[in-house]
């Protein structure tokens, strides 16, 4: 779609946040309706990153909680889904953890970049609503509501262009009624928010960022929109940076990747064709893993790339175990040659997310 219309042509380009998610069952005792923990930065600090978690005390006794990581890391060496591991074994994620039971794992990279980034809305036959065009409020790490009201918007202009007789219409009226929306005038307000702690770090861009929420609040803020860089551009090279040692996992609240994609109730059918495609396989070789040390077996929260030794030749080979994938898209978004394209699987394979 992009290649056809183009539709990023007028915006910045759009940067993204891993989020690595579980529901856990915990102990009645530990269970508090409706209270919210929120937290920024450890362990990330290690890793020279930034990103924050989250955990919520929901009905029927269970929590959800969640790791995002933001997707523009220049250590090939991160890994999100061990970030998160980690994370669960803060004192104050623990105690809420132990004595409880892990019932579900998913994965999914959030569109962070905010109003610089809302491309064009509408297209011939189609419109873009909601997270796919990019309406998350990060600062307060919430987008439903912005993403419900643009299916209202959007649903009034295909009823409007329905009533009219429009036939193959593009609904123009749906992007211009948006961006005269509150949904503008609350995205403008943050707009700086996640740019500024991207550049600046967690301590300094965060006290930036509340400063220029702060003063558009005031309605004296510049009339400026700091820019995005896409995540793969920032990526570094492996040799500018140390491998990370993470803990290996214990079983109880951190665990392994593949037992972990047992609990997103992943099915693709078996013999279907492989829908994650590497343009260039020895570009692969020669940069992914040569350059930059094989990201992809770290930056996948679902362990679906592999670098072997081909038994033959005994040279390096790729395997993408596309069964397991969770759809998150982060390859397709963060390798370094954008040498792999997620494609839609067949079938409405992939995750089957419960109260996710
Ligand atoms: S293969 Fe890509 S889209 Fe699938 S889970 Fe891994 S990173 Fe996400």
């Amino acid at each position: 779609m992009k290649a056809k219309f183009d539709l990023e042509a007028d915006c910045q380009p759009q940067v993204y946040g891993l989020g690595i998610k579980e529901l856990w069952d915990i102990p009645a005792d530990k269970h508090v309706p409706g209270r919210v923990i929120h937290t920024q930065g450890w362990p990330l600090a290690e890793s020279d990153t930034w990103g924050g978690g989250f955990l919520y005390h929901q009905a029927n006794g269970q929590v959800a909680l969640g790791f995002v990581t933001a997707l523009d890391y220049k250590n090939p060496y991160v890994s999100p889904f061990q970030e998160f591991q980690r994370w669960k074994q803060h004192p104050a994620i623990r105690e809420y953890l132990e004595g409880g039971t892990r019932v579900a794992y998913g994965a999914r990279a959030i569109n962070e970049g905010g109003w610089q980034s809302v491309p064009k809305l509408a297209f011939p036959g189609g419109a873009l609503i909601g997270c796919a065009a990019g309406f998350v409020n990060v600062p307060r790490i919430k987008g439903s509501h912005t993403a419900m009201k643009s299916g209202m918007l959007a649903a009034e202009s295909a009823a409007a262009a329905i009533a009219a007789s429009h036939e193959k219409t593009e609904l123009a009226d749906y992007d211009a009624n948006l961006r005269d929306s509150w949904i503008a005038k609350e995205l403008k307000q943050v707009k700086n928010a996640q740019p500024l702690v991207a550049k600046f770090g967690g301590d300094v861009g965060t006290i930036l960022a509340g400063v220029d929420m702060w003063m558009r609040q005031l309605k004296i803020g510049l009339p400026l929109s700091m820019k995005h860089h896409r995540d793969y551009e920032e990526l570094q090279r492996a040799d500018l940076h140390q491998p990370i040692a993470y803990p290996k996992p214990d079983g109880e609240i951190s665990f392994d990747r593949l037992t972990s994609v047992a609990y997103s109730f992943t099915n693709h059918a078996e013999d279907q064709r492989n829908h994650l495609l590497v343009e260039d396989m020895e570009l692969q070789k020669r940069s992914e893993l040569g350059v930059y040390a094989g990201p992809s077996t770290r930056y996948c929260p679902a362990g679906v790339y592999e670098w072997v030794e081909n038994e033959d030749t005994g040279e390096p080979k790729f395997v993408i175990n596309s069964q397991n994938c969770v759809h998150c898209k982060t390859c397709d978004i963060k390798d370094p040659n954008q040498n792999i394209e997620w494609t839609t699987p067949e079938g409405g394979g992939g995750p089957n997310y419960p109260n996710m």
